[in-house]
């Protein structure tokens, strides 16, 4: 198995990170999941957009030209033959004596690897979501290396026997801990607008423009967790995830919802894309 330290592909076993990198002592870095379907990357140009976006809004250099990192990527996922499953791209501000302020001349530190994985499309039941207060910070846009927030959300979620967690701000719903949100009323799909409060997901930019292909009106708009106890259906999106549907939210708020037609026909829509 091969993975990707800085500019090149080495074995796995011949990778060695530094005690003083910056991403160890303070979380500062990015990070993207690509996922890659029958060996090919989905939506490859769309999660550089974001890495390099996520780069800019923490005043990082990269690495290594975009299109680089992108062309080290594809080796990846091509030496280590990965069939389904994602690559994973992180990039640290670098190497240097622990200090919060960081010097502009670092270099920025790359590393990456694949991980096999089976989508699994048998997904008719609906998962459940825990409701819990989303104690993040204000910068949810930028999808950075620090996730303690997200992690404490999700292992609320499992303590409370739910496989993902519903995050809110006070009475506004954002997120899941590492999917989008959505809700169906009356035909209409609602999310989230991609501001700071959420990570703007990739498989949420490609389920919304599926859906305006598909003539439902889509609203970008924040909703409360009244209005998704009153919702007709609801559904989460992620890389891994794809589209799930959602059978019943527990926490804050307890309601449940039967897999409707909308998150169905999205699901259907999704998997064609991918042509897996
Ligand atoms: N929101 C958060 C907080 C995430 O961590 C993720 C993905 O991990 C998403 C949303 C979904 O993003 P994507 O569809 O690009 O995987």
């Amino acid at each position: 198995t091969y993975v990707i330290i800085q500019d090149e592909l080495v074995h796995r076993q011949d990778a060695t990170i530094s005690f003083d990198d910056r991403g160890y002592y303070f979380g500062d870095g990015i990070y993207e999941v690509i996922p890659v379907y029958n060996g090919r990357p989905f939506a490859l140009n769309e999660h550089f957009q974001r890495f390099l976006e996520s780069a800019q809004k923490i005043d990082m250099p990269l690495a290594a030209p975009v299109d680089k990192i992108k062309s080290l990527a594809c080796s990846l996922i091509e030496q280590n033959n990965l069939d389904n499953g994602y690559v994973y791209i992180q990039m640290t501000r670098g190497v240097a004596e622990r200090n919060h302020l960081y010097e502009r001349d670092l270099t920025s530190f790359l590393t990456g690897f694949t991980k096999e994985m089976t989508f699994p499309r048998d997904k008719h039941n609906g998962i459940s979501l825990y409701a819990t207060e989303d104690i993040r910070w204000l910068r949810c846009d930028i999808k950075t290396l620090n996730l303690l927030g997200n992690i404490m959300a999700k292992r609320k979620a499992a303590d409370h026997n739910c496989e993902e967690a519903l995050q809110h701000r006070g009475d506004v719903v954002t997120e899941g801990s590492s999917s989008n949100i959505f809700m169906v009323k009356n035909k209409n799909i609602y999310t989230h607008p991609a501001n700071n409060f959420i990570l703007n997901g990739i498989t949420r930019q490609v389920v919304i423009s599926l859906a305006g292909d598909l003539k439902y009106n889509v609203i970008e708009e924040a909703f409360s967790l009244d209005d998704i106890e009153q919702a007709d259906e609801v559904f989460i999106t992620s890389t891994s995830a794809e589209v799930t549907p959602v059978s019943k939210i527990q926490g804050t708020i307890e309601s449940s919802y039967l897999v409707g037609p909308v998150a169905k026909t999205l699901q259907e829509a999704f998997y064609r894309t991918t042509n897996l």
